[in-house]
């Protein structure tokens, strides 16, 4: 589904629209100030950091095979 993640360059409001066409000029306006300074991303895609605990010991550098 297409959402589009706004955030608003003025006030740093961060809002979102759902819309199934390309976004217009009047979707990019700020609830909160009403500006159409608004930066537009794509939501709903990247997931940063994941759960679990990360006890994945880390391979020390030791005398390996070089050349
Ligand atoms: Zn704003």
């Amino acid at each position: 589904m297409p959402t589009y993640d706004l955030t608003c360059k003025d006030c740093g409001e961060k809002f979102d629209r759902f819309v199934m066409r390309l976004l217009r000029d009047d979707d990019k306006i700020c609830p909160k100030c009403g500006s159409v300074n608004v930066g537009v991303g794509f939501g709903g895609g990247i997931l940063g950091t994941g759960s679990g605990s990360d006890s994945r010991g880390s391979r020390t550098c030791g005398p390996g095979a070089f050349g």
